[in-house]
């Protein structure tokens, strides 16, 4: 908890967990003599392709760039459309836009907050899609199997937006580990913060050779191979790419955060039954259903709807809580409603709906029950006095 400029503690939304070994980390790192792309992100990538249990990885400069190099190494024609969530955060809307594509929203179920089969079913018949974009709303492993088939998209043709999805498994194997392209995020607010980075996990070796050489400009060789004693300066570029290479220092701070990334998720798990229970039976809430049969969840959200959402909000802010939404819809944004046109914005009403609604409540592996019990607290004066 930190104190407010008034006196009163407040109650962060989100604070970024640290492993102790992540200072040293770096200091090791600055005095090697090579700070940007090299050894300390090639072990990175092994490191966490381990603890996915992924073929490839690549790590990238953040999850935004991750999707759009997928989507680029698609080699789709300019314009294509590609289906999306409108309930995603911008940056997955953008590298759409940026690879050169039409983004076309899906709508989400009202009680899982994520597109189910239906809804992909009937995004798909409106446009034939030529890629989808899924997501793993708040942490929650979506079907990937039965999205895909629902859009009738080959498997080859699916990006993961796996930003909440570290620690999140379907049957036994963790996300990322079966997927063609899974993007994930290591900005700071997300399961496991390096600050800023990401990574494409893939079974595909010809995706993550391609990505390897377009996160750096499409060059054949990165500078630290070309440095190495007996390399050469020579390089060709196949293919142009964009700048959005890992350097060693986020790869390091990253190793060291995977050591600690089990504990924090077991925090996490314990917060959330705890929040089952404070909030149980609190007029007017609704908790997204979750079916958890055969699947471990994320846990990097606790999202609920609660009526006359903005006022619930300023209350808790009066209260020293603060809170966030997840998330303000694509159709709901300027620049999208105009790259997209009225018709298609109204084409997703559930997420219109829903979006009012929707709360994100403090969740992170630093939380104390005492911040917990405030935040319940509050929350329950607040839907009280509305109930
Ligand atoms: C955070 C987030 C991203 C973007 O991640 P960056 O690493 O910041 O680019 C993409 N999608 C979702 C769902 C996110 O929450």
């Amino acid at each position: 908890m930190s104190t407010s400029g008034t006196g009163q503690s407040t109650v962060p939304f989100t604070v970024p967990s640290f492993a102790g070994e992540v200072s040293d980390a770096v200091v090791k790192v600055l005095d090697s003599g090579w700070v940007t792309t090299g050894p300390e992100t090639a072990a990175f990538e092994q490191d966490f392709a381990d603890h996915l249990g992924a073929s490839h990885v690549v790590a990238v400069a953040s999850c935004t760039t991750a999707l759009e190099l997928c989507l680029r190494a698609m080699d789709l024609p300019p314009g294509s459309a590609v289906l999306t969530p409108s309930l995603t955060f911008c940056g997955a809307i953008n590298a759409i836009l940026h690879a050169g594509h039409r983004p076309v929203l899906v709508d989400i179920d009202a009680g899982t907050l994520v597109p189910s089969p239906a809804t992909v079913a009937a995004a798909a018949a409106r446009v034939a899609p030529a890629a989808m974009v899924v997501q793993n709303q708040g942490g929650y492993p979506v079907d990937v199997p039965a999205l895909t088939e629902a859009a009738g998209l080959d498997r080859t043709r699916v990006v993961e937006d796996a930003a909440h999805g570290p620690g999140a498994e379907r049957g036994g194997r963790p996300v990322g580990s079966t997927s063609y392209a899974a993007c994930f995020s290591f900005y700071a607010t997300k399961n496991m913060p390096i600050g800023e980075g990401g990574a494409v996990a893939t079974t595909d070796r010809d995706l993550a050779d391609r990505i390897r050489a377009t996160r750096l400009h499409g060059m054949s060789k990165d500078s630290w191979r070309r440095y190495l004693p007996g390399g050469s300066w020579r390089y060709d570029v196949k293919d142009v790419g964009l700048k959005a290479n890992m350097t060693d220092i986020q790869a390091t701070i990253g190793r060291a955060q995977l050591a600690a990334l089990p504990g924090w998720q077991l925090r996490r798990a314990e917060l959330v039954a705890r929040y089952d229970e404070l909030l149980d039976g609190l007029p007017g809430l609704v908790v997204p259903q979750r079916d958890l049969d055969g699947v471990r969840h994320a846990w990097h959200l606790y999202q609920v709807r609660v009526p006359d959402r903005d006022g619930v909000i300023a209350e808790l802010d009066a209260a020293g809580v603060a809170t966030s939404v997840h998330f303000i819809p694509a159709s709901h944004l300027t620049a999208y409603r105009a790259v997209l046109g009225a018709d298609e914005c109204a084409s997703v009403p559930v997420t219109d709906r829903v979006a009012e609604e929707l709360l994100s409540l403090p969740l992170y592996p630093g939380l104390s029950e005492d911040g917990q019990d405030r935040v319940a607290a509050a929350l329950a004066g607040a839907l009280r006095a509305r109930g």
